[in-house]
C-alpha cells in the first residue's frame, strides 16, 4: 500500500504489541494508549486518515508488516541491521538501553554476574540477542544461564516473583514501569562485560516500499521532538 492507497481506505494500519509501557498499554478502562499510540495518531491526523491499531506477538510484527499486513510498526522497536535489512526506519525518536528486572536482594550489574542464572527476555527482542549471544559465543558461554522467551515483558514480575526467573532483560523505562510499586524488585541497568551501557534507539517501521509514508513519519517526529511534545508525552504516560 503506497500512500495513495492509505488515503483512498482512510485507515492508517498499525501494528504494536502491549503491554510495554510506557509506549502501549491498556489504561484502567481497557483503552490502549501510550507514546507510540500518540505519536501513530499524530501521524495519521498529518495524512488525513483515521489510526487502526492491531496487536500481534512482538516476533511477528517485523513479517507482518513485510507481508503487506499493515503500514507502519510502533512497539518500542530497536532499529538494527538485521531488522533494517526487513523494513525501512524512522528517524530515531526514543533513546533507550537494557535494564534487568531482579530480586532486590540481587546484586547484578554486567552480563557475566548472570552466569547460572535463568534469564527471561520477550521473545524477537534485542534483550533476547543478546543474552543468546552471549550464551553461544560470549560471556555467558557454558556458564549453565537458560534463556528463557516469554510472550509478554508483563510476565517478568510474576515470575521474578515467584523464584520461577532470576532475572528478566528488558528496555529501562519498561523496566522502571513494570517494577514501580514492587518493593521486592528492582530495576537495574545491564552493562556489557567492558562495562558499557548496551544502548538502543527506537524508530517506526515502514514497509520499504513505501518512502513517502516515511517521509511523513520523520517529519511527524521532528516536530514532536523539536515542540517539546514528545518529552512531554513520556513524562506523561510514565506517570501513569
Ligand atoms: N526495544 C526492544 C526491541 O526492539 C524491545 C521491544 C519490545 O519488547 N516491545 O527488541
Amino acid at each position: 500500500r503506497g500512500l495513495d492507497d492509505i488515503k483512498a481506505s482512510g485507515q492508517l494500519l498499525m501494528l504494536t504489541n502491549a503491554p510495554f509501557p510506557p509506549y502501549e498499554f491498556y489504561a484502567a478502562d481497557g483503552d490502549l494508549i501510550g507514546v507510540d499510540i500518540d505519536i501513530a495518531r499524530r501521524i495519521a491526523r498529518h495524512l488525513g486518515v483515521e489510526l487502526t491499531v492491531s496487536i500481534r506477538p512482538f516476533d511477528e510484527l517485523l513479517p507482518a508488516l513485510a507481508a503487506g499486513e499493515a503500514d507502519m510498526v510502533l512497539a518500542g522497536l530497536t532499529i538494527n541491521d538485521e531488522r533494517l535489512k526487513q523494513a525501512s526506519f524512522s528517524l530515531p525518536y526514543i533513546d533507550a538501553m537494557q535494564y534487568l528486572i531482579i530480586p532486590s536482594t540481587e546484586n547484578i550489574k554486567v552480563l557475566e554476574d548472570l552466569g547460572g542464572k535463568t534469564v527471561g527476555a520477550q521473545a524477537g527482542s534485542t534483550g533476547e540477542e543478546i543474552i543468546a549471544k552471549a550464551i553461544a559465543d560470549g560471556p555467558l558461554r557454558k556458564t549453565g544461564c537458560q534463556l528463557l522467551a516469554l510472550a509478554d515483558p508483563a510476565e517478568a514480575v510474576a515470575k521474578v516473583l515467584n523464584g520461577e526467573l532470576d532475572a528478566v532483560v528488558v528496555d529501562d523505562t519498561v523496566a522502571l514501569q513494570l517494577t514501580a510499586g514492587h518493593a521486592a524488585l528492582s530495576a537495574t541497568p545491564l552493562f556489557s562485560q567492558s562495562g558499557a551501557m548496551l544502548s538502543e534507539q527506537y524508530g517506526v517501521a515502514v514497509a520499504p516500499s513505501n518512502p513517502e509514508l516515511l517521509s511523513a513519519v520523520n517529519e511527524v517526529i521532528t516536530e514532536l521532538k523539536n515542540s517539546g511534545e514528545l518529552s512531554a508525552k513520556i513524562k506523561k504516560y510514565e506517570a501513569m
